[in-house]
């Protein structure tokens, strides 16, 4: 794409066939603009109406009788999101606690099932919390880290991968989408190179879980994991997904052994004797009003369909690219994501030395993008609600605050939460 004025921006909403979804948003400030998608979506009008319902009549009026059918809510949102975002079929999906806690459960059950292998590989770009929890992991079960180094703008391959790889490896651990770049990983090839050394494959799919479409059952993936309150709108704190592949349903029981997951839980029973399913990820109470909550996000990311959401993510990141390219390149600002649609995600990273201040300068002028390590501007265009002159404003808006060099104005030292 090249760059283009506002008045063709304005042209492209006009034709976009998902243009009508955005008025399902709560939109409270028309002016504001909001490029952080990917850190925590919008809430839509129907997940707020859900959560209404749920709290004055399920909760308020119906009071316990409402466990009859909120005990379903985790394998029924699980297989919606399986169905609708993972390529998954039924049955190896439950949505519960946190990405972090699911990471935990799922590496250590992934570990177990491969025993007398000592090393467990992940790579230096992968997010903090999934580096800890595999710290943690490696450091009471004396195991080998093995953290493979990956170029971040470059992103992991199976290629390099393969250098870190052997029959001492227990399990592999990645992130799909690369959240300081927008790197996407080849799913496919790395899984297979994974499974060639015998050892198993866990996804961490939250940066990409509805923007890029997966394949989970195809490409064979063991288990997976993400988060809800991103490109899902599951709203601040809504709970992850843990996948486990049917082939090893069953014979993987994961390490925190709860009631929920518990055959004939109400017997009460005094020994764990856990569901052959996927039900056995399941640790206790399940957090039932931002499930019910997600069930009504994930059913509008279904209407609007993971392939257009994709293709409008691609057209909305070349759009950032093209104006970067024409108004930024000048001020020492530099594209730091892949320029190939097919290996990128749907955010876009912008370097630049000041990129602290930047970010403040434009969140001063209502745009919200965010800031990460190392010097990076994140524009993560949720294409369910975020307009193509949404993109160019914000773009215009930078190259302004570049011009003016307002952003001096702003402290350089980051606060603590960026
Ligand atoms: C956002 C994010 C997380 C966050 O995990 P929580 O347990 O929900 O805090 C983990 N991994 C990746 C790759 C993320 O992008």
């Amino acid at each position: 794409m090249t760059a283009i004025s506002r008045e063709q921006a304005l042209a492209l909403d006009a034709a976009d066939p998902l243009a009508a979804l955005r008025s399902r948003f709560v939109i409270n400030d028309p002016e504001l603009i909001y490029v952080d998608g990917n850190s925590l979506g919008r809430l839509s009008r129907d997940t707020r109406e859900r959560l209404v319902s749920l709290i004055d009549d399920e909760w308020g009026s119906g009071l316990i009788r409402g466990w009859e059918h909120w005990v379903e809510l985790p394998t029924q949102v699980g297989d919606q999101i399986a169905a609708t975002l993972l390529g998954a079929a039924a049955g190896q999906t439950v949505v519960g606690d946190s990405t972090s806690v699911n990471l935990y459960k799922l590496a250590c059950a992934a570990i177990d099932a491969r025993p007398g292998r000592t090393v467990v590989v992940t790579d230096d770009d992968n997010f903090p919390t999934d580096l800890y929890i595999l710290q943690g992991i490696c450091e009471r079960a004396g195991l080998e880290l093995r953290i493979h180094r990956t170029d971040i703008d470059a992103g992991i391959t199976a290629e390099s991968l393969t250098s870190s790889l052997g029959p001492e490896v227990a399990l592999v651990c990645l992130s799909h989408v690369a959240y300081r770049s927008g790197v996407l990983a080849d799913m496919a090839a790395i899984t297979a190179a994974v499974h060639g050394c015998g050892a198993l494959m866990l996804w961490d799919l939250s940066h990409s879980v509805g923007s890029v479409p997966i394949q989970l059952d195809a490409h064979d993936v063991d288990l997976a994991t993400g988060c809800t309150y991103k490109y899902v709108n599951g709203g601040p704190g809504s709970p992850a997904f843990a996948y486990m592949n049917a082939r090893l349903l069953g014979s993987m029981p994961q390490p925190i052994w709860g009631w929920f997951g518990q055959r004939e839980q109400f017997a009460m029973g005094g020994d764990y004797d856990p569901v052959p399913t996927v039900g056995q990820l399941q640790i206790g109470t399940p957090q039932v009003l931002q499930i019910a909550g997600l069930e009504s996000s994930v059913a509008l990311l279904a209407e609007a369909g993971i392939g257009a959401l994709r293709e409008k993510g691609v057209a909305l990141t070349e759009l950032i690219i093209a104006l970067a390219d024409e108004w930024l390149t000048a001020f020492g600002v530099r594209v730091a994501s892949p320029r190939t649609a097919t290996t990128r995600g749907s955010h876009i990273v912008l370097e630049h030395p000041a990129a602290w201040q930047l970010c403040q300068a434009l969140i001063a002028r209502n745009v919200i993008p965010d800031y990460r390590n190392p010097n990076r501007v994140r524009i993560g265009p949720a294409p369910i609600y975020t307009r193509y002159v949404d993109v160019w404003d914000a773009m215009d808006r930078l190259r302004s605050i570049l011009e003016s060099g307002e952003w001096e104005q702003f402290d350089s030292e980051p606060s603590r939460v960026t």
